[in-house]
């Protein structure tokens, strides 16, 4: 009978099988690997700034970067903020903030919580009350927003967000299907003139990242949220994996090949400039934000509802 998998680098029992080249980890490789591809990631930023805000939901990649960055903390000069948005969704946000509260103090973390209704009046289940659109629409434009209002209050410069690289393959799979050029290359490093944003995930799979949070002892199995239920990006996720399951390496060709066509565009495809929006003077694209696009559509919403019209 075979014996267990033993790490490719020492004698440890394997925890991980790199499917692509047959590299099997254990605990400990698995996560010196994670943690030199986020420091790889970070090194391109250099200089650092003096503070790194991290986007911290309290979910098992925004978990695991946030330990990996306090393990880097030696060779990062820069201080660490965590940055949680409370959107106001009964049910399932009370449970995260709390894991989100309780990581930050095992990890020792700087912590500031920005909440819907401090910020826009309502939470997000009021939205839901009154809006046509889709919860998560919603919840995007405006977390998005929320996230920039922290950032610029606490000085963040720079802001890492727990995107993986199997979100980024789905992203990359997702704006090709819609031939949205534009999405494309809006993404990282545009969407502020406050903070720049980076993934220092996006070439970690969501395999090892789960992997990290389980073995840095800081994954907990969390509640879904209860809007949760994006059909494409869902269906186009089963594709991938299943894709990944066959041929391995697929997610991860997938994702370097959108980074090097969006690099080798980036000087060459003129995005248009931010301008000020009219309402709230916060840079976007457009005459009116989106933001205040969703808070007018709200109350139209609602006094046409008092008013018993459509
Ligand atoms: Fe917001 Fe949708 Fe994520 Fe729920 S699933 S937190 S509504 S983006
Ligand atoms: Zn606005």
């Amino acid at each position: 009978m075979e014996g267990k998998p033993v790490c490719s680098h020492c004698s440890g029992q394997a925890v991980y099988l790199d499917r692509e080249s047959g590299t099997h980890l254990c605990s400990r490789h698995l996560k010196e690997s994670v943690e030199s591809r986020v420091l790889s990631r970070l090194m391109q930023e250099e200089p650092l700034p003096e503070i790194i805000g991290v986007a911290f939901s309290g979910g098992k990649d925004s978990t695991a970067l946030l330990a990996a960055l306090v393990v880097l903390k030696e060779k990062i000069p820069s201080r660490l903020i965590a940055l949680t948005v409370d959107e106001g969704i009964g049910g399932y946000r009370e449970e995260t903030i709390r894991h989100a509260k309780d990581v930050c103090s095992r990890l020792n973390v700087e912590h500031r919580i920005i909440t819907f209704p401090d910020l826009f009046g309502l939470s997000l289940d009021d939205f839901m009350k009154s809006s046509s659109r889709k919860a998560c629409t919603i919840c995007g434009i405006l977390r998005r927003r929320a996230l920039e209002v922290l950032a610029q209050q606490e000085g963040v410069r720079l802001l890492a967000t727990g995107h993986n690289q199997d979100d980024h393959a789905q992203t990359t799979l997702m704006n090709a299907f819609s031939a949205d050029i534009k999405k494309v290359f809006a993404g990282s490093g545009r969407t502020s003139q406050f903070a720049r944003r980076i993934k220092p995930f996006a070439s970690v799979s969501e395999r090892e990242v789960t992997l990290y949070a389980i073995l840095s002892d800081l994954f907990m199995d969390l509640p879904e949220c209860p809007y949760a239920g994006d059909a494409l990006r869902g269906e186009v996720r089963r594709l991938l994996n299943r894709f990944e399951q066959e041929h391995p390496g697929s997610m991860r060709n997938l994702a370097h090949a959108e980074e090097e066509i969006r690099s080798r565009l980036k000087n060459k495809v003129k995005l248009q400039p931010l301008e000020n929006c009219k309402v709230c003077g916060w840079p976007g694209s457009g005459e009116i934000c989106q933001v205040c696009t969703v808070l007018k559509e709200q109350k139209e919403y609602k006094n046409n509802s008092s008013t018993g019209q459509d």
